[in-house]
């Protein structure tokens, strides 16, 4: 359900009438679930023997349950597509022959009605439709332009005219025409599988070569760095699609793949025979995977994460994202392991890793000493640069190919509140402790402290790393940081354990005992102060009254200094 949530357009609602005469907002495509063997519930094997159930009420029941989960696991989809679940016995049959099941009828229907819904409304030439049927009566998988403009001819069409009859079919899928693309713009695709089996070539079936005997040691060391090190020899392309009979298409093949952000060549040398990076065949952790992205002695210089909202980001999308990175900066060395990568930019003497973990993309400043030499710091507005760059690619990637899924510059909190795989407070995000990054304000504030991070990150990759620089100590790296959180980060330095549960006891207005529990220190009071609506600007003076009445009047001071500021 989330696959198909990721990959569905927006703008693409449609209201449908329910059973009860209500409307349901459903996102194309609609799915409806199908519990089938329906008919394998007639009996249960109970203590007693063999019992007669209510088969339809116990696939109710089933249907309910695997609702229940997917409604916990895929919220947003299921209530974006989800228009129907059906349980069927598509097997019993009456004495004519016909299904017994009247369920499969009410499926029939269902996708009928679904049909005419979502049917395609625009007006279709019918000359389009009939140059469609000649097409598919040709019984070919693909074929030239020259031959499809000549059956349009006969059919008395213009050419321009066959020309946005293959542009349509194109957009909904029924073939595959790409015409602003030189190397493909005289092919049309009729069958999409063909493709597809093409794809597989190379996708699914070079996994078992490589234990057959009869490869060639050479080709089986290349299937090899294939599957650990993300680089394609063309030597082995040519291997495989030969064995498959389909040498004629390699050039499809390559420009399909560059087309869909999936291969990029590497660059040559003199006399060096074609490569291409293709990491997402990565398979294999491969032997010294850690030290082959951090080299030993390289340090940190900065970090940074783009976590995926929901916890959901598909591993095809960081792949496409470094194909995309790697075709931008060609000048950059690779280095490529499963989830891994690492580019180094010869003119910055700079190394940016990206690192796929779970549901976040973290990003890495490095630089690597050599033994006569220690390379400077990088600077601020490069790193910055490097950050803009990708999340452009990263932008582009997503609309293309994943259109509803969404992330978040993050930065990782080291605070004690976050309790990790949990439900966030405000959202629906699983706590991970990244914490997005306020562009705007420059400032990460932690959802569950309700402070704002201590990182010298955030400089480095939004440019503006003088600060840091010039002076490193607390106050300078904070100046910038939203004022009313400084001032909480300063309160809850000066409280303790104690005045944690005093501020409780004059609290009960606004903190209940039930949730009083659960805030085990100042920390906890503030943030969930915040949680509740309370102590912005103008709820200091409930914070100054409970401060006098603890006679913390340091406090009450700082409150009123930083009012006195505002
Ligand atoms: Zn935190």
């Amino acid at each position: 359900m989330n696959s198909i949530h990721t990959h569905a357009s927006q703008g693409s609602e449609v209201r449908l009438k329910q059973s009860d005469g209500s409307f349901k907002t459903a996102v194309a495509p609609p799915v409806i679930i199908l519990g089938t063997k329906k008919d394998l519930l007639r009996q249960k094997n109970t203590a007693k023997g063999v019992a007669a159930v209510d088969v339809n009420e116990v696939a109710q029941k089933r249907l309910l349950e695997i609702k229940e989960y997917l409604a916990k696991h895929a919220t947003k989809a299921v209530n974006a597509h989800l228009v129907g679940m059906i349980a069927i016995d598509n097997k019993s049959r009456k004495k004519d022959g016909s299904i017994a099941d009247p369920a499969v009828e009410t499926l029939r229907l269902k996708i009928q009605e679904l049909a005419k819904e979502y049917l395609f409304l625009g007006a279709v030439s019918a000359k389009w439709i009939l140059l469609e049927l000649s097409l598919r009566k040709l019984r070919k998988e693909k074929i030239s332009l020259d031959e499809v403009k000549d059956v349009g001819k006969r059919m008395k069409m213009k050419e321009a005219e066959v020309i946005e009859a293959l542009d349509f079919y194109h957009s909904v899928g029924e073939l595959l025409y790409h015409k602003a693309v030189p190397e493909l713009e005289n092919t049309v695709i009729l069958d999409v599988g063909w493709l597809v089996s093409l794809f597989k070539i190379l996708i699914n079936q070079s996994i078992t070569y490589k234990d057959e005997l009869d490869v060639p040691a050479q080709l089986s060391s290349q299937i090899n760095e294939l599957h650990c090190e993300g680089r394609l020899h063309d030597d082995l392309l040519d291997y495989l699609l030969k064995r498959h009979g389909r040498q004629e298409d390699k050039a499809i093949l390559l420009k399909m793949m560059e087309l869909y952000d999936i291969i990029c060549e590497m660059p040559l040398k003199p006399r060096e025979k074609r490569m291409y990076y293709l990491p997402s065949l990565m398979q294999k952790d491969a032997k010294g995977k850690n030290s082959a992205i951090f080299p030993a002695g390289s340090s940190v210089c900065c970090q940074l994460y783009f976590h995926f909202i929901g916890n959901f980001l598909p591993e095809g999308l960081f792949y496409r994202l470094l194909i995309r990175c790697i075709r931008r900066w060609t000048d950059c060395k690779v280095v490529l392991r499963k989830h891994m990568a690492r580019l180094y930019f010869p003119h910055d003497d700079f190394h940016l890793t990206l690192c796929k973990e779970d549901a976040d993309i973290q990003l890495k400043i490095l630089v690597i000493p050599t033994s006569d030499q220690h390379p400077s710091p990088p600077q601020p507005k490069h790193v910055s640069n490097v950050r803009q760059l990708i999340e452009e690619d990263l932008k582009v990637v997503i609309t293309n190919y994943t259109p509803t899924v969404m992330y978040n510059a993050s930065l990782k909190c080291q605070c004690p509140n976050h309790k990790l795989g949990e439900l966030l407070p405000l959202g629906e995000d699983v706590d991970d402790r990244c914490v997005p990054i306020s562009e705007e304000k420059m400032t990460a504030i932690c959802p569950r402290s309700a402070l704002p991070l201590k990182d010298s990150n955030l400089n480095m990759w939004y440019g503006k790393g003088q600060e840091v620089d010039s002076d490193n100590s607390e106050g300078t790296r904070r100046k910038d940081i939203d004022g009313l959180s400084e001032l909480f980060y300063k309160l809850q330095e000066h409280l303790t354990e104690e005045d944690k549960s005093h501020m409780i006891n004059l609290l009960t207005t606004q903190i209940s005992k039930y949730d009083a529990e659960n805030l085990r220190r100042p920390y906890d009071v503030f943030r969930h102060l915040r949680e509740r609506g309370y102590v912005s600007e103008k709820d200091l003076d409930l914070l100054k009254k409970v401060f006098s009445r603890m006679h913390r009047m340091p406090l009450v001071d700082l409150i009123n200094g930083y009012l006195q500021t505002k």
